[in-house]
């Protein structure tokens, strides 16, 4: 293990204290993403002491943050996957440390025919609706898409707006790992309710925010989770986004807009 690793895992020690119970650490909220607070105060070196697992964006909102294993990877618009640095800087963010307490196979040859089933066949192995998950799926998939948003400019337009510049990522079959956050009704406004699913080839080279997928074999590693910490950016943007209002039809309308019908996104 390198310094560099164990001095992580140490700076993690408070995110895991407390009844021993991981902590979910959510940075700003999907409303204020929704309502074009695209720039934070949080970096990547800070997320990764409370978490080697999770998801968001970066700042202007460029491109999809995917962390695993303490790795935190940034997929931008032009479809390149690298290790962000420490000193990059995100609006919004759900991290975690990551320790599985459930584990299964979903057999190879009983594939899922999309992101939807594979989502109903994890409901039914995680049937607590009201506490949030963090799910790994490391396995084989075929027709994946995914999508990463480009850099945005000021004034920064809504997100529904933004997402119509999205890339569209395609790959007919990959080893990958999903890295999924299911969230309960309660917390729209905070997270995206229900699943939230970021994608990370095996060979690091492919990746974003998941459109479809459907599962050949995998491995699933899942863990509930009790605790979660909420902070807010001290930012000028986040103080003047308007959440007043409920934006859970909009956070719909861009999903329904960007998911992939199966069959539509075979090449
Ligand atoms: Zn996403």
């Amino acid at each position: 293990m390198s310094i560099r690793k164990i001095l992580a895992a140490a700076a993690m020690l408070p995110a895991l204290c407390g009844a021993g119970e991981p902590v979910l650490h959510a940075y700003s909220t999907i409303d204020a993403l929704l309502a074009g607070a695209y720039d934070g105060d949080a970096t990547v070196g800070g997320l990764r002491a409370q978490g080697d697992f999770g998801l968001g964006t970066f700042n202007a909102l460029d491109g999809e943050l995917v962390a695993f294993e303490g790795v935190y990877y940034h997929v931008r618009a032009d479809g390149s996957v690298r290790v962000a640095g420490d000193d990059e800087r995100v609006p919004l963010a759900y991290v975690l440390p990551f320790r599985p307490t459930t584990r299964f196979a979903l057999e190879p040859g009983r594939a899922l025919p999309s992101i939807k089933a594979l989502e109903s066949a994890l409901d039914e192995r995680l049937p607590n609706a009201n506490l949030f998950y963090a799910v790994a799926v490391q396995g084989e998939f075929e027709n994946v898409s995914t999508r990463a948003i480009p850099a945005q400019a000021r004034p920064y337009r809504p997100l529904a707006e933004a997402a119509r510049q999205q890339s569209v990522f395609r790959r007919e079959r990959l080893r990958a790992t999903l890295v999924g956050l299911r969230s309960p009704a309660f917390s729209k406004g905070v997270s995206v309710a229900g699943w939230h699913w970021h994608l990370l080839s095996d060979d690091r080279t492919f990746g974003g925010h998941v459109l479809e997928a459907s599962l050949v074999a995998g491995e699933v590693q899942a863990a509930a989770l009790h605790r979660l910490a909420l902070e807010l950016p001290a930012t000028a943007d986040f103080a003047g986004a308007d959440q007043a209002r409920d934006r859970s039809a909009e956070l719909h309308e861009i999903e329904r807009g960007t998911r992939v019908p199966a069959a539509a996104s075979r090449d």
